[in-house]
């Protein structure tokens, strides 16, 4: 079972590292793809651009856990990243595996905000993670596909390529990019929130300044 955690990660941090191992093994997946998006459609824009935000991942991922990768699908293609659009190029490489998409429960709320986000469903299994501060918040439609396709075992993803949505308890470490960008603005140290090669790699290029 393949894991795309897609992010603008500018900068990636401890909330997404700790929570895709914690998705990994309690998901029983075989690899989890990192996924930076180049433009988000429903959010401001990065203040890092692509190449610098890559570089990060890069560090934080090196010598990682087995099975991490990096894919930077989006960052190859013009336009904004939909993130159906990566899915189903997904889908085609592999066929009829099982494929999950793995979001924090801030992300999945947003979904009706998302671009054909109903075919998401049609091409991968939705592992949503709570995250501290957000509760859920299905509106419209949402709240109907959650309902019917809840699925409250990890195994069951396993048994269908995609369709299903299942919600992982993972430790809640109230850590985000915008606090840690707003820390290091502000002149405070980002450490220990952030991998060290991380916070050598801000500090050096004067990032979030
Ligand atoms: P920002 O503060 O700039 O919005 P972020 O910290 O939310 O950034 P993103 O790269 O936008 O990071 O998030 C990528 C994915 O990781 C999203 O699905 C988000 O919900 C999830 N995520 C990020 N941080 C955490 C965390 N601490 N716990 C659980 N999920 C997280």
């Amino acid at each position: 079972m393949i894991g795309i955690y897609g992010g603008t990660f500018d900068p990636i941090h401890y909330g997404h590292l700790r929570t895709a191992l914690e998705v990994k093994e309690g998901a029983g997946m075989d690899e989890i793809r990192f996924v930076p998006c180049r433009l988000p459609p429903h959010r401001a824009e990065p203040e890092a651009d692509p190449a610098l935000r890559l570089k990060m991942l890069e560090l934080a991922l090196h010598d990682a856990e087995p099975g991490f990768s990096i894919d930077t699908r989006e960052l190859d293609r013009q336009g904004p990243s939909y993130m159906v659009e990566t899915l189903a190029s997904f889908r085609t490489e592999i066929g009829n595996r099982p494929l999950c998409l793995i979001a924090g429960l801030d992300a999945v709320n947003g979904f009706p905000r998302w671009h054909r986000w109903r075919e998401l469903f049609e091409l991968a299994h939705i592992v949503v993670m709570r995250r501290p501060g957000t509760a859920p918040d299905f509106t419209g439609d949402l709240a109907q596909y959650v309902a019917e396709r809840s699925a409250e075992h990890a195994a069951a993803l396993s048994l269908r390529p995609h369709g299903s949505i299942h919600f992982v308890d993972v430790t809640q470490l109230d850590i985000s990019a915008t606090r840690i960008r707003e820390t290091v603005r502000s002149g405070k140290s980002a450490r220990y929130l952030i991998p060290e090669p991380v916070l050598r790699f801000i500090e050096s290029k004067r990032l979030y300044r």
